[in-house]
């Protein structure tokens, strides 16, 4: 027996336990970092909710998958009377069940070195020092973002926010709304979200490596300043390596998904379409539209007169305008999920209209799609901000004081991208930044280079 579990322990050189914040937004990029991990000989074992991992669609993948409680077996974060209160219990439940999760893969032969955990969990880290182990913070959102909460934690940065213009180190300045929701609408965005994102650093400073998901080259000056106070490593984009530098043969999607997407109509579909002539339009997997913004975004796409494919969840389908889909079906193909990589990636796509989810921001960032930016909540304002004004690739749809984006503006900004002078400019700083992703995370990238020696001092250690 005690043979056999020496054999099964040198099969691999160290074993990371990977732990994910149950959403779709989450769960994609630990997955990516997961596949790399493994591809430089580390055992990995991912981690989500017992929920999560019964609803969700699974593709076949060599990374090991197991569960734990987060109090919510039966619905999840819609079971839960609030976020609060769910994410209270995840902490309890989850210290507990992920503690049991580390036992048994000792007694099983599996010990685990290391545990990298979703920034959103902070209390992770207290688990994994309790056994001894390496523990490492997973940002899934941008550098700028994690600066601005962190400033807040520090209380550099007071709210609600006094100031016009908000000047923090590493970042350009900033107007208010470009903040973050849960800061520039302190109170009235979803409170309970405000204390997890500030809480990300709550002991930050006994974690053993803080790694992000973006790239050096995307956010050098923040990064830089970052890397002074922390051991921060940049290790993304994490994008499937198919889109990127192809060094993961057959790592063509992410491979969990919440939603089942409807692939065939999709990609049919775009194959019909001329090269550059589709606006793509999705809002990613959470964000809930105001019924006036979705007639707003539907007039805009009619008004554009060009042809449209819209992901609109089943949850959201109720706020289209009425015959919508029926009146527009000669233009647009409207869907309940799609494979979005795919999608971008696919030669008929000329923009993205996005909520500037950061995963979204980063796919099309890494397959050089212009984007139409018209965010929602959390750090989508914030993205918007830099996708238009930073790395130009984009432009940020004028808001009214409500935050609603008219269809004149949404017609508007795709009309610049599709056939204005603007819109080549764009294209041009989109190739750009693709260039610069897939160098990041291609062999000998910065990115590469940082996932080498987090691996190797595993080994090592
Ligand atoms: N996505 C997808 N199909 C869709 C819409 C979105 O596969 O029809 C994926 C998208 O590629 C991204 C994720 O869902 O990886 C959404 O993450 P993001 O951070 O952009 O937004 P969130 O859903 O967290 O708001």
């Amino acid at each position: 027996m005690q043979a056999e579990m020496e054999k099964e322990r040198n099969a691999y050189r160290a074993h990371c336990l990977v732990l994910t914040f149950p959403s779709q937004g989450h769960i994609n990029p630990m997955l990516e970092f997961s596949k790399r991990l493994e591809h430089k000989g580390l055992k990995v074992t991912l981690v989500t909710t017992n929920f999560i991992s019964k609803t969700i669609y699974k593709e076949a993948t060599s990374i090991a998958l197991e569960t734990i409680s987060d109090g919510y077996d039966e619905g999840g974060r819609a079971q839960a009377e609030s976020i609060q209160a769910y994410l209270e219990r995840f902490r309890r439940v989850g210290s507990q069940t992920l503690a049991e999760l580390l036992e048994k893969l000792s007694s099983s032969g599996c010990p685990v070195d290391c545990v990298v955990y979703d920034a959103f969990l902070p209390w992770a880290l207290g688990v994994a020092k309790k056994f001894g182990l390496v523990g490492a913070t997973f940002f899934t959102q941008s550098c700028a973002i994690g600066n601005i909460y962190y400033h807040v934690h520090k209380g550099v940065l007071k709210v609600p926010l006094s100031e016009t213009e908000i000047l923090l180190p590493g970042s350009p300045p900033l107007e208010p709304q470009d903040m973050p929701s849960f800061i520039y609408r302190f109170g009235i965005s979803y409170p309970a979200f405000f204390d997890m994102v500030v809480s990300q650093f709550s002991n930050i400073d006994h974690a053993d490596w803080i790694l992000c998901n973006t790239f050096y080259e995307l956010e050098q000056e923040v990064v830089d300043w970052m890397t002074k106070i922390w051991p921060l490593r940049t290790i993304g984009p994490t994008i499937p390596s198919m889109f990127l530098d192809k060094r993961l043969e057959g790592d063509k999607n992410y491979g969990f998904s919440i939603f089942k997407p409807n692939t065939d109509a999709c990609m049919k579909w775009l194959d019909d379409q001329p090269k550059g002539s589709v606006v793509y339009v999705s809002f990613g997997s959470v964000a809930a539209l105001e019924v006036e913004q979705m007639e707003e975004i539907a007039w805009g796409l009619r008004m554009s007169n060009r042809c449209f494919l819209w992901v609109v969840r089943a949850s959201e389908e109720a706020k289209l305008p009425k015959n919508f889909v029926e009146e527009t079906c000669e233009k647009g193909l409207v869907v309940r999920w799609c494979p979005q990589l795919e999608v971008l990636a696919h030669e008929a796509v000329g923009c993205f209209v996005t909520h500037c989810g950061w995963n979204s921001t980063l796919e099309a960032l890494s397959l050089s799609v212009p984007m139409v930016a018209i965010p929602q909540y959390s750090d989508q304002s914030t993205n918007a901000k830099y996708i238009m004004d930073v790395w130009k690739m984009g432009l940020k749809a004028p808001a009214d004081e409500k935050g609603l984006v008219s269809r004149e503006a949404a017609e508007h900004c795709i009309r610049e991208i599709m056939e204005g002078e603007r819109g080549n400019e764009i294209k041009k700083n989109a190739l750009k930044l693709r260039k610069l992703a897939k160098e990041a995370v291609d062999d000998g990238g910065s990115s590469d280079k940082n996932i080498e020696e987090f691996v190797a001092k595993l080994v090592h250690s």
